[in-house]
């Protein structure tokens, strides 16, 4: 990325433990609401799409729809509300920050979604599955996982700011009211890492720190039994720092139903590359696992033209016949227009389960040749407006306390869930 100047150091973070408390229902005021009638009859028609099927199931039909919080992401408040709204709107899995607290807040937000869809059909089969809740981690420097830093006292109060207008986050508040320079800076829960600040500064005044979790940390978290599924984001470049991380998980993976592997596209060396990554695991693999083919990182908001290559890379893995075990699920730059693309490139075909090979051709299920997509900055992007609305007033942070605005959101968000999986 232009103008990306990166710290020479990894930090490991520790995680911040604290005890699990017990899930928050939603709101007396929104139960209030859903007694109109006319409000029930506009919910329902809201989520119309859901599936009721397992979020196995969708991986196996192609209907694998995953939204990404962000690895970085951590206002609890946004990922709780998103996780409501996405849940309602048929997601099969919730990717989250690997931080217990973000991780409750997700819980929050499905817990609260459960609820409500119990209130709109007392009598009979809810009509959303709990999506799996998954934690993001990095064996290695990744644009995920860094935040944006800069001293704002060094920024001359007569700068238009750019860095504040381009973050797609709303991770930068500055301000200028007290005389010479500015003062504020990044919000570190709200800063995901997209570098988009880094290339837009004037002065070159932004850097970023990068991390990663520290392992045993980690190891709890999984082991916590509050999460489904754990992402592991490699570049591949050090096969080493993959293999020392998937050993200090050993033991913390064997309960978990998914293991996904985040990897760029590494050119020439792809298909190399992921039998590497498979043989480290095959060992212990227990789980399902996944390749997220993660095609341009972080572009999904920025326009129609992201998804070219996360649809290019689906195409390209989707043609090794050699390839490992795993399903295929695209990310990074996906957006409303991957679904189409998807079908522009005959990306819509079946195939056959690839997740144990050891099993007789004759065992093996039939099933999508790619599982789904993940969306993230797009996914994000479409609900900005409500969520920081919600940010900007003094009312309740729980979306669902604003009816309106609450049904605009699954709105939005559910067409976008329908694009795959009314397909
Ligand atoms: S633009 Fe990106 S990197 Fe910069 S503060 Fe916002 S989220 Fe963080
Ligand atoms: S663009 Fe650079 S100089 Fe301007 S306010 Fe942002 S960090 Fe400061």
């Amino acid at each position: 990325m232009a103008g990306w100047q990166a710290t020479n150091s990894l930090v490991t973070l520790p995680i911040k433990m604290t005890p699990m408390q017990p899930l928050v229902r939603t709101s007396s005021a929104f139960y209030a609401c859903l007694s109109s009638s006319s409000y029930q009859a506009e919910f329902r028609s809201a989520v119309r799409c859901i599936d009721t099927t397992s979020p196995y199931d969708s991986l196996l039909s192609g209907g694998w729809v995953k939204l990404i919080c962000g690895a970085s992401f951590e206002d609890v408040a946004d990922v709780r509300n998103l996780s409501l709204v996405y849940t309602l709107a048929g997601v099969d899995c919730i990717d989250c920050a690997a931080d217990p607290s973000v991780v409750k807040a997700v819980r929050e937000g499905v817990d609260a979604a459960t609820g409500i869809a119990v209130t709109l059909y007392p009598s009979g089969v809810l009509p959303v599955h709990k999506p799996w809740i998954m934690v993001s981690i990095n064996d290695d420097e990744d644009v995920h996982f860094r935040k944006a830093v800069f001293d704002p006292s060094r920024c001359p109060t007569s700068c238009a700011r750019p860095c504040e207008h381009i973050c797609p986050a709303s991770a930068i508040m500055l301000s200028a009211s007290l005389g010479t320079s500015l003062t504020g800076g990044v919000l570190n829960d709200r800063c995901y890492g997209c570098g988009r600040c880094i290339s837009v500064c004037p002065l070159g005044l932004i850097g970023a720190n990068s991390y990663t979790r520290n392992s045993k940390d980690v190891s709890n978290l999984l082991n916590s039994g509050t999460v489904d599924a754990v992402e592991i984001h490699t570049n591949a470049r050090h096969m080493e720092a993959f293999r020392n991380l998937w050993q200090s998980l050993e033991g913390s993976t064997e309960c978990l139903k998914l293991i996904a592997i985040s990897l760029p596209d590494v050119g020439d060396n792809m298909l190399a590359t992921m039998w590497d990554l498979y043989n480290v695991m095959k060992p212990t693999l227990k789980a399902l696992n996944l390749w997220q083919l993660d095609g341009r990182p972080m572009s999904g908001d920025i326009g129609a033209g992201a998804t070219k290559a996360a649809v290019r890379l689906a195409a390209k893995v989707a043609a090794f016949t050699d390839r490992p075990p795993g399903f295929l699920q695209l990310a990074g730059g996906t957006n409303f227009h991957t679904v189409k693309a998807m079908a522009a490139l005959g990306l819509f075909q079946p195939g056959y389960e690839r997740n144990l090979l050891e099993k007789p051709e004759s065992e093996r299920k039939a099933c999508a040749t790619i599982a789904g997509v993940a969306y993230g900055g797009y996914a994000r992007k479409i609900l900005r407006q409500i969520l920081a609305s919600l940010n900007s007033d003094n009312g309740s942070s729980k979306l669902e306390d604003h009816p309106v605005l609450f049904l605009t959101a699954v709105k939005e968000a559910n067409y976008l869930v329908a694009m795959l999986k009314e397909h």
